[in-house]
């Protein structure tokens, strides 16, 4: 089900995690590292950055939706709450391999 409270908030980043720099999707808010996956808890609806948790959201899995589209399964490493994303059409594809695979740890370390 898509969020009636989605807003649009295309901004790029430096990630925290891995350090890259993040640019615009285009088409989308940028939610989550494009290399890494890693993902920032700052929002409560997606885009809205109104949460204050601020915490690093570890990618923990991967699953299809109902619109059959991939989503990342996140854990924030601060609060601990689950939080999903949608994979954008940039992601590495190796990253979403290695979550898929439950290899991502061992992926992380050859970033
Ligand atoms: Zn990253
Ligand atoms: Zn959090």
């Amino acid at each position: 089900m898509e969020s009636r409270n989605f807003l649009k908030n295309d901004t790029e980043f430096i990630c925290r995690f891995c350090g890259a720099k993040v640019e615009q999707l285009g088409y989308t808010s940028r939610d989550h590292c494009n290399i890494c996956l890693s993902s920032i808890h700052i929002d409560i609806n997606p885009g809205d950055r109104l949460n204050t948790c601020n915490g690093l959201l570890k990618p923990i899995g991967i699953i299809l939706n109902s619109k059959k589209t991939f989503v990342i399964q996140y854990k924030c490493q601060k609060c601990g709450k689950l939080h999903n994303n949608k994979v954008a059409k940039d992601d590495n594809y190796d990253a979403i391999l290695a979550l898929s695979n439950k290899t991502y740890d061992d992926y992380l370390k050859k970033l």
